[in-house]
């Protein structure tokens, strides 16, 4: 089963993507963990990043499709994959479709999470104070959710198209959300 995780920072799709393998044992695939991988270990991947993840910028197209292209044919994403940040520009959506055309694999599901913004940055400011996440302040944070509205939330309408969108309350516990998704999802 092959799924995308879509929604502003601070939805909870990572937690999610978490717990689905938890329970279904699809594994997530994360940009942002991957290029905060990449940041800590100083790699140049790392480095060219790292000033667009700080100011909470989107790192350029061409770095994070080449990135999803490699990852989704190792091994470990034979029995499907979740995408958790990722499209999240059109542009991205569009390379993704023609990667999978090309692997002959069929997206299953668009999941998109639904948060007020109020409660985003809470959650954001929480985490900071938790993770301590360098881009978890607030300029930086105002900047993603703008970002959000600007470039990943035309993938709505862009997935609604091929009838794959389904739309989560992503408000409650944690709990209550992942039955959400298997409502949805059906696992
Ligand atoms: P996330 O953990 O998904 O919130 O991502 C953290 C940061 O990594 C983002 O604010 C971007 O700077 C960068 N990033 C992660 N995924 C992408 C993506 N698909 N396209 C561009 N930048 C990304």
């Amino acid at each position: 089963m092959q799924l995308i995780f879509l929604g502003p920072p601070g939805a909870g799709k990572g937690t999610q993507a978490k717990i689905f393998l938890d329970r279904a044992g699809i594994i997530q695939i994360s940009t942002g963990d991957i290029l905060r991988a990449a940041v800590a270990k100083g790699t140049e991947l790392g480095k060219q990043a790292k000033a667009f993840m700080d100011k909470g910028e989107l790192v350029p197209d061409s770095v994070v499709i080449g990135i999803i292209e490699q990852r989704i044919q190792e091994p470990d994403c034979k029995k499907g994959f979740v995408l958790d940040g990722f499209p999240r520009t059109i542009e991205q959506a569009e390379a993704l479709d023609a990667i999978l055309a090309k692997l002959n694999i069929a997206l299953d599901h668009v999941v998109n999470f639904e948060v007020p913004d109020e409660e985003l940055v809470q959650r954001l400011l929480g985490r900071a104070a938790q993770e301590g996440r360098s881009d978890d302040n607030p300029d930086s944070i105002k900047n993603r959710l703008q970002i959000f509205k600007d470039k990943t939330q035309p993938l709505i309408r862009y997935y609604e198209g091929k009838k794959i969108l389904r739309h989560i309350n992503g408000t409650g516990s944690t709990t209550e959300i992942a039955d959400k998704v298997k409502a949805v999802v059906g696992v």
